[in-house]
């Protein structure tokens, strides 16, 4: 009869090739330079220099999975799920959020639905980072339900008369162009429509920048719209179909935000174990209490649990389906357990993880978005009650 081995089997990820761990190097180095010892700084300015973006496009980080054609470098979902890990280095949500805006979560939009003259304009220069791009969807009156938004684009010859208002919208109060979903009829869901919005039109203003809990270094705004004429050729994709296009490109979004909280996770245990080796009391290291190394390795089994979900994700994703099931479950299952999560390892820090000189307040705050950005965890239930058929 074989021994029984006593050696953990090693976990692996197989899915990485050396280009992709280089990636993930790069970003990180990034993150540790460019971005986290400035984010007290820009958490209290609440905002960033602008110029952030710039050196990120440098680096290629908005166009890993778009068309090279347009400065784009046509890599895997390995790769974006490589770039999101570096950037958990940079201890700070906003600033992440911000970049994911750009290269998760706008320009695939524009190089999927995008003409070839719309992309020339507006796709090569975000790639680059010298155009700043913001994705308009949510209104006052329409969040969750997105079939609820107001915002009306009406025809006119050859342009489109824009008139309403948006809520809630990353890097709104500087974007250069917004992806802009709008009414073109009063179908609640066919009469919905994509446009690319440059933000220097007149009648465009930029209304209150919302003061939040989290995510302090990126700016969250109101926009208005009054009366505002843009070129009936910045249509992006057909008439009609711009909510089906927003529930597509939900996937890439939910998976993006899956992985850089599985990641956000990891950092905050990292984190957490270190302090429980330094910090003592009674006589002991906090981390060695019984009660403590439990909570870890529970929590830890909660990270490996949500990778594996989410690299199937990301899997399926680059083998070209799109998992709406897997991706919905990963969403659901990495928003949740990170509050858990996060909750623990900042309870081990005592009064010291009540004040902000300590990061772990930062990423307790900035995780709390997870169960309600890029659709809610009670959303994401209802997603899977349809693809369950429950
Ligand atoms: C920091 C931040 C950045 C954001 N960035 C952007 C952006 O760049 N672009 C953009 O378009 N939007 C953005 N959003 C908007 C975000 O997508 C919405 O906040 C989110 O979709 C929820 O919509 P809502 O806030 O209108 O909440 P509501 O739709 O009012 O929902 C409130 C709560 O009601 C419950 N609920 C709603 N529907 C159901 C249901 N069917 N069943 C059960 N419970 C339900 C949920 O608990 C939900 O949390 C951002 C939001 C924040 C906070």
């Amino acid at each position: 009869m074989a021994q029984a081995t006593t050696q953990a089997i090693k976990t692996e990820y197989p899915y990485f090739t050396e280009e992709h761990d280089m990636l993930r190097e790069t970003v990180k180095l990034f993150s540790q330079t460019e971005i986290a010892p400035h984010t007290e700084e820009w958490d209290e300015a609440g905002i960033f220099p602008k110029e952030l973006f710039k050196k990120a496009g440098d680096l290629g980080l908005f166009g890993i999975r778009l068309d090279p054609r347009y400065g784009g470098s046509g890599l895997d979902w390995w790769a974006t799920a490589a770039y999101l890990e570096g950037l958990s280095y940079s201890n700070n949500g906003g600033v992440a959020m911000a970049l994911m805006v750009q290269s998760d979560i706008t320009l695939p939009v524009l190089d999927e639905l995008g003409t070839d003259e719309q992309k020339e304009e507006f796709l090569r220069p975000a790639i680059a980072g010298d155009r700043m791009a913001a994705l308009g969807i949510s209104e006052p009156g329409g969040g969750s339900d997105v079939a609820a938004i107001r915002t009306r684009a009406e025809r006119q010859g050859d342009e489109f008369v824009i008139s309403g208002q948006k809520l809630w919208i990353t890097n709104g109060t500087r974007a250069d162009f917004i992806i802009l979903a709008v009414r073109t009829s009063e179908e609640r869901h066919k009469g919905i429509s994509m446009v690319l919005f440059p933000t220097d039109v007149k009648g465009f203003s930029v209304g209150k920048k919302l003061k939040k809990v989290g995510n302090l270094s990126s700016d969250t705004a109101e926009l208005f719209f009054d009366n505002c004429r843009i070129p009936a050729r910045y249509l992006l994709g057909e008439e009609g179909k711009g909510f089906y296009y927003t529930m597509y490109n939900f996937q890439g979004e939910r998976l993006a935000a899956a992985i850089a909280n599985v990641a956000t996770m990891e950092r905050a245990m990292e984190y957490a174990i270190a302090y429980g080796k330094e910090r003592k009391a009674f006589g002991q290291p906090i981390g060695e209490f019984q009660v403590w190394r439990h909570r870890f390795a529970e929590h830890l089994t909660g990270i490996e649990a949500a990778k594996w979900l989410t690299y199937r994700a990301v899997d399926l994703m680059n083998h070209g389906h799109k998992p709406t099931r897997e991706i919905t479950m990963a969403k659901l299952f990495t928003s949740d357990l990170s509050q858990r999560l996060l909750y623990d390892c900042m309870q081990i820090f005592g009064g010291f993880g009540y004040t902000t000189e300590y990061p772990i307040s930062r990423m307790w705050r900035d995780a709390r978005l997870h169960t309600i950005g890029a659709g809610a965890s009670e959303i994401m239930k209802e997603i899977l009650v349809k693809t369950e058929k429950l």
